[in-house]
């Protein structure tokens, strides 16, 4: 590995997670997997091979760079669509290689229609409605000035959907609030069937929404998060949970992340560990370097805080997490560690797991984030049917 740590992608893992998702809703309902922020940090280049091997063949971005990304990693059979913002300079190229965006306000569902025209192939478009997160999509008043606009350009427009998105189906306390919202969509979509404009897929939900919220799956459902493995809070997986008899987690975690040993030490009783005072021995302790940081996604939020996996069990980060380095506690592992040894930053290792929801102050918004921020020059890789799937090494 040329890079001081690798990011392995199991394939088989996020097959089981499809699977589930399949299992869970209707044969009919399309499956998009959203694979914004870099595959949730999985990396698009072999997250996209993976998926499509699963039986995924739509995927849903935030942007058009993001898209131009994932254009080149999938199949040409599969099929596109930005959910958020869209370039202007990319716009053309949106069109012309029939990739499918959210029309989220009016000047944009005139500009879509202006270059549709230009180029003489019809824009596939999404209508975005406001439902109540008040984030994006029309306005009811924007949807009515919306209709004699679609009505009068049918020839430059592929109405491919009618979509929004809830404001945190992941938490019941939000519950009045997404019921609000389902309804304002159904609302929405009667409006626009009596003026005879009829999108053909329905979606608002994402991964929550599908668990949690059977009616709101409709044609389509936007999967991220439980496609990698990874619940979208505690309370979803409890809900969801204690319905069934087999108590176990369905979802298997898809990334590894890996490191190594970099240098073991043993440091006296009363010494402090790396920067400052924040961390102070008070045995003769073992510690181990590990050529990790913040630099390369991992965290200062970590520090005194973070767990690694050594020799299958777990070892403490201590002091803060620097730049290229974290320190970990290797007093208590009762096997001899070399440098080169295995180290696991998140994942497997032996019967032990890394997952973020396993510290217990993390709130799963911070899981997101980690994995989102992965930095793109940390190599990827994932096997699929015995062929290596790669990005291209990086001499960092
Ligand atoms: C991120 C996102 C999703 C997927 O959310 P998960 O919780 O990861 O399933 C779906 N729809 C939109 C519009 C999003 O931005």
């Amino acid at each position: 590995m040329a890079s001081t740590s690798l990011i392995e992608i199991k394939c088989k893992a996020i097959e089981n997670n499809v699977l589930f998702i399949k299992n869970l809703v209707d044969s009919d309902v399309i499956i998009s997997a959203v694979i914004k922020g870099n595959a949730y940090g999985h990396g698009v280049e072999v997250a996209i091979p993976a998926l499509e091997y699963s039986g995924v063949n739509h995927f849903s971005v935030f942007s058009s760079s993001e898209a131009r990304k994932a254009y080149k990693a999938m199949k040409s059979s599969s099929t596109l669509m930005i959910m958020g913002f869209i370039f202007e300079e990319d716009l053309k190229w949106v069109i012309q290689q029939e990739i499918e965006f959210y029309i989220s306000n009016l000047k944009s569902l005139k500009a879509a229609i202006e270059l549709a025209k230009e180029l003489k192939t019809p824009a596939r478009i999404h209508i975005d409605v406001e439902t109540g997160m008040n984030r994006t999509g029309l306005l009811l008043e924007e949807v009515k000035q919306a209709i004699p606009i679609i009505n009068t350009n049918t020839d430059h427009l592929i109405l491919q959907g009618l979509t929004s998105h809830l404001a945190g189906a992941e938490s019941i306390a939000n519950h009045m609030r997404i019921i609000s919202q389902l309804n304002i969509f159904k609302k929405r979509k009667s409006l626009l069937a009596k003026n005879g404009i009829h999108p053909k897929l329905n979606h608002i939900a994402s991964s929550a929404a599908t668990i949690s919220y059977p009616e709101s799956r409709m044609d389509m459902v936007r999967t991220g998060v439980v496609l990698y493995g990874y619940w979208p809070t505690k309370e979803t997986f409890i809900n969801y949970i204690h319905r069934k008899k087999d108590k176990s987690d369905p979802l298997k975690r898809a990334l590894v992340w890996r490191s190594q040993v970099m240098e073991t030490k043993t440091v006296p009783a009363g010494e402090f560990i790396g920067y400052g005072l924040s961390y102070q021995a008070q045995t003769k302790m073992s510690i181990m370097l590990v050529p990790v940081g913040y630099c390369n996604g991992y965290s200062r939020s970590l520090s005194n805080n973070g767990h690694v996996l050594i020799k299958g069990q777990r070892a403490q980060v201590i002091g803060s997490v620097n730049m290229n380095m974290i320190l970990c506690d290797i007093s208590m592992i009762n096997e001899k560690i070399n440098i080169g040894d295995e180290v696991v930053l998140i994942g497997e290792q032996s019967e032990m797991e890394i997952s973020f929801t396993s510290f217990a102050d993390m709130n799963n918004s911070l899981n997101y984030e980690i994995l989102a921020r992965l930095p793109e020059n940390i190599q990827r890789v994932c096997k699929i049917d015995n062929l290596e799937h790669s990005t291209t090494e990086h001499s960092k």
